[in-house]
């Protein structure tokens, strides 16, 4: 757009022509453990804006059919009116009532909004949100120890990642399947695992360990002592994240950072966090929580509790997290966030010019939006393609 259309949709602080005329759901395949799933809003004025949903396996489908309903409540409103939609979304769409599909396909339709006006506007979303305060973004790298199992493989796989040029690399060392109570050589392993890895890549990168929400109290704090003794740089989601009286008594009784926050939706559910001192670091998703608006309250709250954000970002490396770039330059309490190395490829393929690092930090990027260009072409050709259907065992025991 040049100067003088953009100095005649902004006139007197109304921007005309930027109600949402359509919405289009995308999904992409990558081959690999889950669907993408996307969402393009385009103005009356042609302007296009681009999101992205958190997906789970198995829910793709769910997250599209709410998406597709939640774009009815977004059509004829002004991509300048975020903060509104989001209020009307949860209080009258959803009669504050929130479900993994809703705040998913809210965070989509709210960074589409952020980048077609970032985009009509002619500036990147964090300069209409007060500016940065850093120029890079520190990412740990998750996804390269998918499906291993023995101690030499992690080895080899953090090495791997590591040559890259990552300096920090998450993992979940325990064996599946995901229970409250595990068997000590499952413990064992875990340790032996970390133990490896430790070795494999020196004392010089960060260990970052999930746990998926899985563990009791009393095997989270032994499993954590017995990590802290190879160095690791945080604990994550030791046990159910809603049981903050749990995560807080983990918290007082190891010595490592205790992270919560990828499956809590919205500024009230993390009230409890910092009210009750649960965690250290927490890790909002800028695609499940509600946006970018939902996680700029949510680091700032974080704030004065003294706690640190880390973006979760198990999504694609193209738009969310480009999002997330955008929410975290002006978050002084950011530390680093997510990049998920096997969505990669797919990631480039999305937008060529997706965001990715370089010696483990992300340049602040410059154009306007969310700061990347995503190939319609390529999103118009994909076919829907279910994901392969799962197999549970059906008893587990310890
Ligand atoms: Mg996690």
């Amino acid at each position: 757009m040049n100067n003088e259309l953009q100095q005649a949709v902004v006139r007197e602080g109304k921007v005309t022509g930027s109600g949402i005329e359509r919405v289009e759901v995308f999904v992409v395949n990558p081959d690999w453990r889950k669907n993408l799933v996307f969402v393009r809003v385009e103005t009356a004025d042609g302007v296009a804006g681009w999101g992205e949903a958190y997906t789970q396996y198995d829910r793709d489908r769910a997250i599209v059919e709410q998406l597709t309903e939640l774009a009815r409540c977004a059509t004829g409103r002004s991509v300048f009116g975020i903060r509104n939609f989001c209020q009307i979304a949860f209080d009258d769409y959803a009669q504050r009532r929130g479900s993994l599909e809703f705040y998913a396909a809210l965070s989509a339709l709210e960074q589409a909004m952020w980048d077609a006006a970032g985009r009509t506007l002619c500036q990147p979303v964090y300069n209409l949100l007060g500016g940065p305060v850093r120029q890079r973004f520190r990412v740990y790298a998750n996804g390269w120890a998918y499906g291993l199992v023995e101690p030499c493989d992690h080895a080899a796989a953090a090495a791997a990642v590591v040559a890259k040029g990552f300096n920090a690399i998450k993992m979940d060392p325990l064996p599946k399947p995901w229970r409250t109570f595990i068997a000590r050589e499952q413990m064992d392993l875990a340790v032996r695992v970390l133990s490896e890895v430790r070795k494999a890549v020196g004392d010089g990168i960060d260990i970052l360990i999930d746990n998926h929400r899985r563990l009791a109290p009393t095997q989270a704090i032994e499993l954590a002592r017995r990590y802290e003794e190879h160095g690791i740089y945080w604990f994550e989601e030791p046990c159910q994240a809603h049981n903050l009286e749990a995560m807080a008594e983990i918290r007082g009784r190891i010595n490592t950072p205790v992270v919560t926050g990828e499956e809590l939706y919205t500024k009230s559910a993390f009230r409890g966090v910092f009210e009750r001192r649960a965690a250290d670091i927490i890790n909002p998703d800028v695609s499940n929580v509600g946006g970018i608006l939902e996680l700029r309250d949510i680091a700032a709250m974080a704030e004065p509790y003294l706690v640190g954000v880390s973006p979760h970002n198990y999504n694609s490396t193209s738009l969310a997290l480009a999002a997330t770039v955008q929410a975290s330059a002006g978050m002084p309490n950011f530390l680093l966030t997510e990049y998920f190395v096997p969505l990669e490829e797919i990631s480039r393929r999305i937008a060529p010019d997706a965001l990715g690092p370089v010696n483990g930090y992300i340049q602040l990027p410059t154009k306007p939006g969310l700061g990347i260009t995503v190939d319609e072409q390529f999103m118009r050709s994909q076919d829907y393609r279910r994901t392969a259907s799962r197999t549970f065992s059906t008893f587990h025991s310890a």
